[in-house]
């Protein structure tokens, strides 16, 4: 038995902190807003792997508005995601994803950002995908107000 799960988010950009992204810090930024470290991708894989599992999302298990989770790293909200899914009798099998932003020029760190994930995640490398995108100008990415990541996996029964 297989399901799949869908999630994305976005996050306003901030000059003030530091970018992070599938667990990966870049330096050259900009940074993200947020109440964790704003990492969009982490964020969307934990959302899409509640999803794939129907448990709900991130927001009900990590409240924003829960001091506990101020500058939380994100890797840990996937790892807790992980072990609700695997307690619900599934397994990850892959992950695909997309993160959206005019700058910085994501390229040079995909591959690091993969193997971030699939540690996190304890997948291998192959079964993690990140791809990059502008918006090409427009809408709220396109004027460099914000990044925006989408996120699908398959889970099957463990
Ligand atoms: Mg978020």
């Amino acid at each position: 038995m297989i399901r799949v799960g869908i999630g994305e988010d976005l996050h306003r950009i901030d000059d003030g902190r530091t970018l992070v992204l599938g667990g990966v810090i870049i330096e050259e930024g900009p940074g993200l807003a947020g109440h964790s470290d704003a990492d969009i991708l982490l964020h969307a894989i934990t959302d899409a792997l509640l999803g794939a599992a129907a448990l709900g999302d991130i927001g009900q298990y990590f409240p924003p508005n829960d001091p506990r989770y101020a500058h939380a790293d994100s890797a840990d909200f996937l790892r807790k995601a992980l072990q609700l899914a695997r307690d619900a009798g599934w397994d990850l099998v892959n992950v695909d994803s997309t993160v959206r932003t005019e700058r910085p020029k994501l390229r040079p760190y995909i591959e690091h950002m993969r193997e971030r994930i699939a540690e996190i995640a304890g997948l291998a490398v192959e079964q993690v995908a990140v791809k990059a995108k502008t918006s090409e100008g427009l809408d709220a990415v396109g004027r460099g107000e914000a990044m925006f990541a989408t996120a699908v996996v398959l889970i099957e029964r463990a």
